[in-house]
């Protein structure tokens, strides 16, 4: 029998530990290395194997695996791959970073003959933990093709969107109509109760008509219609206000230096900093119904 592939992940918080715990399960040997002490004790607690550095964790590693807070560190941590890695590693980013980030860590990775994809993720912890996380990936066909089977054991879906930097804006495309269509979602249900209409009525309506959305129908931000939605528990996340903010403000970069139009992404972002400015950036992002009602808190 052949001896498991090895697999160095960097970056083990929320996300990352249980997808290498993932990883893990799935067979391949797993080493990993995090600033973070706690984290990478709870990680040698799932079977990964502790490292002291980055580049202890990647020495005879068939691929690496990223999973870390913003651009910055993705393109540090890279660039000591890229100086490090023998040619012909794999490299896989999975955080969500701005895409001329995404774009440099990739030139780093050729520079080296490295195959890599940017490889963002949709599902939130849960998804982590229960592997049906959602990939969306930019890189080459080949670097691709190399990726998919790693991705698969730590989610369900996987797609591949296009060249370097394509997951990343797969991503903030998503998580600006994300932002935009919860913030409408909302004001739908502040403006009918001003109406004086049920908000099951509103439900029941707008969840079988051309209002009917994800915001509305899997993540309800009133009590009541979606058991499972946030509201049910206090507005505990789920999805941090502050990571939606993260997200929107990495959408208006993109915009920007594209020169995109994007007035309700733009809109959706500042309402997000006036709510995170307001101390509530730790709770459910669905929460700014409050703010959205003129109110901090639930009467
Ligand atoms: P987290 O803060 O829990 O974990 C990030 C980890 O990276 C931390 O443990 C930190 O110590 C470590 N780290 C930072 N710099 C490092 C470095 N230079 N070397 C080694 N380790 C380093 O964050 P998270 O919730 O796991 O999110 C990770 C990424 O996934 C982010 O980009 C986030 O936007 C994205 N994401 C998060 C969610 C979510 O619901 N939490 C959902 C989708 C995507």
């Amino acid at each position: 029998m052949s001896a498991p592939q090895t697999i160095a992940f960097i970056g083990l918080g929320n996300m990352g530990g249980p997808m290498a715990a993932n990883l893990v399960r799935a067979g391949f040997s797993v080493r990993g290395f995090d600033l973070n002490p706690a984290s990478l004790e709870a990680a040698g607690a799932e079977g990964v194997a502790v490292a002291g550095s980055v580049l202890e964790a990647a020495e005879g590693a068939h691929a690496v695996v990223t999973m870390l807070p913003a651009g910055r560190p993705v393109v540090e941590v890279w660039s000591q791959l890229a100086e490090a890695v023998p040619a012909g590693t794999l490299l896989i980013d999975s955080s969500t970073i701005d895409v001329e980030s995404a774009r440099a860590a990739h030139a780093l990775a050729d520079a080296r003959g490295c195959p890599a994809i940017d490889a963002p993720v949709s599902g939130g912890t849960g998804g982590a933990k229960a592997g049906t996380l959602t990939f969306m990936a930019g890189g080459s066909d080949g670097a691709f093709a190399a990726a998919e089977p790693i991705l698969r054991r730590m989610g369900k879906s996987v797609f591949h969107c296009g060249a370097a930097g394509a997951g990343q804006a797969a991503k903030i495309c998503n998580n600006m109509i994300l932002g935009i269509s919860m913030i409408g979602v909302c004001e739908a249900f502040a403006l009918a109760e001003k109406l004086g209409l049920p908000q099951q009525a509103l439900f029941d309506v707008a969840s079988v008509s051309s209002g009917q959305c994800w915001s509305l129908t899997t993540y309800c931000p009133v009590p009541g219609p979606v058991p499972a939605s946030p509201a049910n528990a206090g507005y505990k996340p789920g999805f941090a206000a502050g990571l939606m903010l993260k997200d929107l403000r990495l959408a208006q970069a993109a915009a920007k230096s594209a020169g995109a139009s994007t007035p309700l992404g733009a809109e959706a972002e500042r309402l997000y900093a006036a709510f995170d400015a307001g101390g509530q950036g730790a709770r459910d992002f669905s929460a700014i119904i409050h703010m959205l009602r003129g109110r901090s808190e639930e009467p």
